[in-house]
């Protein structure tokens, strides 16, 4: 089993339409995937048309009221599932505040489950709070969307420091294995400099202590794509949503690097 965590604290980069497309994809090509929204905004589990009912069980429940995480499982289609999100996580920062160990729940919980998927997928907030945190000492890999912003390094000391620290203190497996680029726009200078500086940067890091010695820079660029930003209103993936959008078509070519081939 792989399990990855999108992560960047910043907003607005492509987290969660990756989290949502990525899951699809891998999802249609038979294997199975276990979605977990962990954002209390909640937004992965409306763009997957996931209930979000009141008496259905989200990762608020297996957060802090220790509901088991097969319990909170909602089956989408026959090898996709999501755990979804609530409103009610927003207070989870400050209910566990007191709770010992409380970086470790998600940890303990994903044992229970792991035999059952290939993939586990973990949309995260935007934020290094204690959810992330959940998440980081629960996978092995972590995931970097970045726009290709002139800011879109700033704050990525941070991140990287905080995966070092949880890979030192909490998961000693934890590896940024790959980062992408979301909203890409090939015709600029700009994104062509800034995914030339993080390609360098991640080069020069080969071979050193760290968890990001290994990183994979994923040669497919998401390009911009107004029918990504559409599909999440209408509880689709984008492969429901607009199967032969450029959307579409570049997040099917991001599994098949994931997966190996190509
Ligand atoms: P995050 O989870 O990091 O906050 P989102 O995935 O929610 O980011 O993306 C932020 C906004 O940009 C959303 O409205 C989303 O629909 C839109 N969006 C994401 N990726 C693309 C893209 N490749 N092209 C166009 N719009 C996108
Ligand atoms: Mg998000």
């Amino acid at each position: 089993m792989r399990s990855i965590a999108m992560i960047n604290q910043k907003g607005g980069v492509g987290k969660t339409t990756s989290a949502v497309n990525i899951s699809a994809a891998l999802a249609a090509t038979g294997q199975s995937v276990c979605l977990i929204d962990l954002d209390p905004q909640a937004h992965a589990t409306l763009h997957v048309g996931a209930s979000a009912e009141q008496d259905a069980l989200s990762i608020y429940d297996v957060l802090v009221r220790k509901a088991s995480l097969a319990d909170a499982c909602q089956q989408l289609n026959e090898h996709f599932w999501v755990v979804p999100s609530h409103l009610d996580l927003a207070a989870a920062e400050v209910e566990l505040a007191g709770e010992v160990g409380r970086e470790l729940i998600l940890r303990d919980r994903l044992v229970e489950v792991a035999g059952r998927f290939d993939y586990i997928i973990i949309d995260c907030p935007p934020s290094l709070g204690i959810l992330t945190l959940n998440a980081l000492a629960a996978v092995d890999e972590v995931f970097l969307p970045l726009q290709p912003h002139f800011l879109a390094l700033h704050g990525l000391s941070k991140l990287l420091e905080t995966i070092d620290l949880v890979s030192r203190r909490l998961n000693p497996k934890l590896r940024l294995s790959g980062v992408m680029f979301c909203m890409y726009d090939s015709a600029t200078r700009l994104a062509t400099e800034v995914s030339r500086d993080v390609d360098a940067f991640f080069e020069q890091a080969r071979g050193q202590q760290s968890p990001w010695s290994q990183t994979h820079v994923f040669q497919t660029r998401i390009r911009r794509n107004i029918r990504l930003a559409e599909a999440p209103s209408f509880g689709q993936s984008i492969f429901d949503y607009s199967p032969k959008s450029h959307g579409a078509e570049d997040y099917q070519q991001f599994v098949r690097e994931l997966l190996g081939g190509g």
